[in-house]
């Protein structure tokens, strides 16, 4: 009898999970507390950044975070109710900023995200979820020197670890995307990317592809994950299910599961907000395009134009704060002219992170019959084919192809 393994989450982690120990001969069951990609896998950008090795915490961001804090409507911002609370994490967050924990990041970063696009390409093969991924380049445009200049410590890093990029000029940025406005003087370009013409599809498809091979797909909430001698058990408000093995790839809110088994991970959520703006045809923008200036994206999917921004310090709980991203939209404008500003959906999510940027892949302390696949932060998108097949290849008891001791949960 295959081993029967639950996935808790089906978000893009979750469901690239299932994918992959699916492929290895396992009874997968995916749950999740509501349908599939109700998390952070449904409102973000949809870009898939090969070889992305930049981690959130870079030399200089305590000085960042502190003027952000002055700003009207920082990128950046900490709810005053949640401080004391995301106090400990920012500490650990500061902490990884130091010049050598930043390259450590960076290179373990990298190697994950050096197979995102092939791990990609892989999943989905030749079935009807390929025609959901675009190849595309992933543009980054700056108006000023100063701004452009603060981008050297991320561009040795990207040095450093081998990620390809080219320095655009104004002309070479107008010649890749001619509808933005001609004020960015500098672009910073990676070729090697996909985008994601719609995130929800792409997972919703993924859950289909597991359905049709055999799998099962159930909505249950977990409120208690229990270890036993041969088992592990999960009850919600629905029943009891039990498994030989567990994955939690509950996204933001994995914490209070591992919490259960004894393992305290340090897992926040970056709050983030998209806003959806009606698409124009042809499209205005031939791929992702991030303002470097004001930190948003602008990314064009096939319902629309969504511009994605903010990293938001306020918890699983409190409300959203859509003034934020909507403040944006004068500045979008600004930068492309023949946008439609006219707002037709907005969105807030949960990135899961944890202060070194990387995310969390191994098992528990206490049982190799739970695994973990959570805090991936800002590149769950990029990392979600390669960490399904890093889970596959652990539950296996394969060697992945990278080292993954530094996704060790019990790192911190
Ligand atoms: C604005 C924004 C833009 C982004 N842009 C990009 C991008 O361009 N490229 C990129 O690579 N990444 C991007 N990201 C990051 C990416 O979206 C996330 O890292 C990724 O979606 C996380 O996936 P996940 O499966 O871990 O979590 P989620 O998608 O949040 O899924 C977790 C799932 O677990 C379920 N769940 C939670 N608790 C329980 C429970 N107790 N019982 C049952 N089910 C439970 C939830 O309902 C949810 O469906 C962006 C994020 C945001 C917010």
């Amino acid at each position: 009898m295959p081993d029967k393994i639950i996935i808790i989450g089906a978000g893009v982690i979750g469901a690239a999970s299932a994918l992959a120990l699916q492929a290895d001969g396992s009874d997968v069951v995916l749950i999740d507390r509501k349908a599939p990609c109700a998390g952070a896998s449904f409102g973000n950008a949809g870009v898939i950044v090969n070889g992305s090795c930049v981690p959130t915490a870079m030399p200089g961001i305590l000085f960042d975070v502190v003027r952000m804090l002055g700003q009207t409507l920082p990128p950046l911002s900490i709810r005053p109710t949640y401080f004391h609370k995301i106090l400990p994490w920012l500490l650990q967050f500061i902490w990884q900023s130091r010049t050598a924990a930043v390259k450590r990041n960076a290179t373990h970063l990298h190697a994950l995200s050096e197979h995102a696009v092939t791990s990609w390409q892989r999943l989905v093969g030749t079935s009807t979820l390929s025609c959901l991924l675009e190849e595309t380049g992933w543009l980054k445009v700056y108006e000023s020197e100063k701004t452009f200049a603060a981008t050297s410590k991320a561009r040795k890093l990207m040095d450093e670890t081998g990620s390809k990029y080219e320095v655009l000029s104004a002309a070479e940025i107008l010649d890749l995307e001619p509808a933005l406005a001609p004020i960015f003087n500098f672009g910073l370009y990676q070729k090697d990317c996909l985008r994601i013409v719609s995130p929800k599809r792409l997972v919703q498809g993924m859950v289909d592809l597991l359905l049709s091979r055999g799998g099962a797909f159930t909505q249950f909430a977990v409120e208690r994950i229990q270890l036993e001698s041969e088992k592990v058990s999960l009850t919600g408000p629905t029943g009891i299910l039990n498994a030989d093995k567990v994955v939690v790839a509950a996204g933001a809110w994995s914490r209070s599961l591992a919490r259960q088994l004894g393992d305290d991970v340090p897992l926040d959520t970056e709050r983030g907000y998209h806003l959806m703006l009606p698409a124009s045809t042809p499209s205005l923008l031939n791929g992702p395009v991030m303002n470097g200036e004001s930190s948003f994206v602008l990314s064009p999917m096939e319902d629309g134009l969504r511009l994605t921004s903010q990293v938001e310090f306020g918890g699983l709980c409190a409300d959203p704060d859509y003034a934020r991203v909507r403040s944006l939209l004068p500045v979008a404008k600004r930068m492309l002219p023949g946008l439609d500003a006219r707002e037709e959906s907005v969105w807030m999510g949960f990135r899961p992170s944890l202060p070194d940027s990387l995310p969390v892949l191994g098992f528990s302390s206490k049982s190799n019959r739970v695994l973990y696949a959570f805090g991936h932060q800002h590149l769950g998108m990029t990392l979600g084919a390669i960490s399904g097949s890093v889970v596959a290849d652990l539950v296996a008891g394969r060697k992945p192809i990278m080292d993954v001791s530094p996704y060790n949960p019990q790192r911190f």
